[in-house]
């Protein structure tokens, strides 16, 4: 049997798991929002959790994936043939403002229930003021990742890293967070598994 062939199965062992490219928003360089307390910035916070989801989810493949730039996350992900997307974010606006969101293509009836699984699981366990979920458009901050992702994909925007009692929220249980999150990934694993292969 040609090498190839035989290495094939190893690669993704259950064809029928789902992959989920999980990314985690922003860069090293330029970390996106900050909290100016504690000087944490969603990327750092996002990194941390990403590892931290990937040994809670049980039934879906998990793919972390960093942003090289802007411009390429489509392409990295359409490469990665991911069935699903979560782009892993945090809000920030005033200091202020408070409460869980999660936005998809306005145009993608799959992304819109795919937000939807999410933002229950991200609101049952912040138990923060639910935002809801919210259609973007290629124009929209983000809308560009939404837009040209083959895969349907949502952007995640749990609580406000600007807001000190937003930000103690989500690290007062951030094992039952990245557990909330999982969970999330494998239940939109088994509503993809249900439901009919369009975006
Ligand atoms: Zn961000």
């Amino acid at each position: 049997m040609p090498i190839s062939e035989s290495l094939l199965p190893h690669l993704r062992s259950n064809p029928a798991r789902k992959l989920c490219g999980l990314v985690i928003g922003h860069k090293k360089q330029s970390p996106g929002a900050i909290n100016h307390h504690s000087t944490l910035t969603e990327f750092d916070f996002n990194d941390d959790l990403s590892r931290r989801i990937e040994q809670y989810v049980q039934a879906t493949f998990v793919q972390r994936v960093y942003r090289r730039t802007y411009r390429e996350l489509p392409d990295d992900l359409n490469a990665l043939k991911a069935d699903f997307v979560i782009d892993l974010h945090c809000n920030s606006l005033n200091t202020k403002a408070t409460g869980t969101e999660v936005l998809y293509y306005h145009k993608s009836e799959i992304g819109k229930s795919i937000a939807g699984i999410l933002l229950n699981h991200l609101v049952n366990h912040l138990r923060l003021p639910n935002r809801g979920i919210k259609p973007k458009t290629s124009e929209d901050k983000g809308g560009y990742l939404l837009k040209y992702t083959t895969a349907p994909s949502v952007i995640s925007e749990p609580f406000f890293i600007d807001n000190d009692n937003d930000l103690a929220r989500a690290n007062s249980n951030i094992e039952g967070f990245a557990a909330a999150y999982a969970a999330a990934i494998d239940a939109i694993s088994k509503f993809l598994d249900k439901s009919p292969n369009i975006t």
